[in-house]
């Protein structure tokens, strides 16, 4: 079953606004199953969007627009159904008592543009709204079914939880196979890598797809499938899986929302053991990141967000040589406040990161990019160099996933090789 998703506003088109309601309803549709094979944007007027609207028709077996369900000129979303599927406009007599009713509580009398609310194609339906004033409207034509849903983000999915998707599953009950997936997180490897290890697999797959995505500081491996059960997802899975397993098993640390704070968390748990972070480039990410795992508190005591020398030399006892000799964007410094934060919360493993996030403070010497992650514990401290140049956020996030898993691999006993 194929459907098209058209959003209405020139808002969109001019990027003021971020399209968030596609997002989610591709996301709600891929899950039950729906293939929506386009998507489109489109300003608020009337000869595009009845443009849009017609190639969608035209091989498509549904159509959710979303968005210009107002009251105002330039909400033209039910002039253009109705253009589209050649009905005329009628009013709806419950919607326009409900609307009457709607404004005579707030003491006022509504307006023909209010009344506009309350038309429909004809032979069309309107689907209620419980969080405003817009009603969605669901008119079938020609063998294919259009919805139109408010643009309001609270409305629209509100509408598309309580109507529009029952209606779809009704409406389409067998054609709809949901699609089932699978995420295997990878850390220590690098996509192009990972790619070369696997291409015959990836370049062999029919079901369930391989599909390799890169992020900041890891590779995800994508499984994916559409099964009438999720057992049968579940057995495909568990195949394509273990036959991965054998090729690049040591890379894997998760699957699914198994993240590296998960993961880590879930070692110092396992080993009962605490953890303290001094943080210079990540700024607090890293305590952040551990911290959004509920249950966190099993084995997180704290840190100390450690930016200018002072903090690193009176919080963390950093030594004032060390900083005068080598600088805060050193190794020796990233060891000290390892140790230094360890000893300040008594905790098993310390977790130190320093280093120069840029655009600016970049020398030849030390350019952006460069940081030292470190992670002591009973047993010494592990110290890795690394140059990741790229924005702020970029950065910040790498550094993070590394020091979460430098200390995951530490905690596991797996040798803290460089990244
Ligand atoms: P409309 O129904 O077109 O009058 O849209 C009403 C409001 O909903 C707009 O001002 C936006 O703030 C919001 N909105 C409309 N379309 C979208 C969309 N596709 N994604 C997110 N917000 C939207
Ligand atoms: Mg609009």
């Amino acid at each position: 079953m194929k459907a098209e998703l058209v959003s209405v506003g020139t808002e969109l088109l001019l990027g003021e606004i971020v399209d968030t309601n596609a997002e989610y309803m591709s996301q709600r549709l891929a899950e039950i199953g729906v293939d929506v094979h386009f998507r489109h944007t489109v300003g608020d007027n009337l000869a595009r969007i009845v443009s849009v609207l017609e190639l969608a028709l035209s091989r498509s077996d549904a159509v959710l627009i979303c968005g210009g369900l107002g009251p105002t000129q330039d909400d033209l979303t039910r002039e253009s159904v109705a253009q589209v599927t050649g009905c005329a406009l009628v009013s709806d007599p419950d919607a326009e008592t409900h609307l009457r009713e709607f404004f005579a509580r707030r003491g006022f009398t509504p307006t023909s543009n209010n009344l506009k609310q309350a038309t429909v194609p004809e032979g069309g339906r309107l689907l209620d709204n419980t969080c405003g004033t817009a009603p969605g409207v669901l008119v079938e034509h020609a063998g294919k079914v259009i919805f139109a849903v408010p643009g309001p983000p609270p409305e629209m999915r509100e509408m598309m939880q309580r109507q529009v998707l029952p209606i779809l599953c009704e409406r389409f009950g067998e054609q709809l196979r949901p699609v089932f997936s699978r995420v295997l997180r990878m850390s220590d490897i690098g996509e192009s890598t990972l790619v070369a290890q696997i291409d015959d697999i990836i370049s062999g797959q029919t079901d369930p797809t391989v599909a390799p995505y890169a992020k900041p500081g890891e590779v995800t491996l994508r499984l994916a499938t559409k099964a009438a059960t999720e057992a049968e997802a579940v057995a495909r899975f568990d195949a394509m899986e273990a036959t991965l397993r054998e090729r690049v098993g040591r890379f894997i640390y998760g699957v699914d929302d198994e993240t590296m704070e998960v993961a880590a968390g879930n070692a110092l748990r396992m080993r009962r053991a605490t953890v303290a972070v001094a943080e210079s480039c990540t700024g607090g990410l890293v305590a952040s990141r551990i911290t959004d795992v509920s249950g966190a508190s099993d084995y997180m005591l704290g840190g100390v967000v450690a930016y200018a020398n002072e903090i690193k030399q009176r919080l963390l006892g950093v030594p004032g040589e060390v900083l005068a000799e080598h600088g805060a964007v050193s190794e020796p410094t990233a060891r000290a406040m390892a140790v230094g934060v360890r000893e300040l919360y008594g905790a098993d493993y310390g977790v130190a990161t320093t280093g120069i996030a840029g655009p600016t403070g970049g020398t030849e010497e030390k350019p952006v990019g460069l940081v030292y992650v470190a992670v002591a514990d009973a047993d010494g401290v592990v110290c890795n160099e690394m140059n990741w140049p790229g924005t702020r956020e970029q950065f910040k996030q790498r550094v993070s996933q590394t020091a979460l898993n430098m200390l995951r691999k530490r905690v596991l006993g797996i040798e803290v090789a460089r990244l």
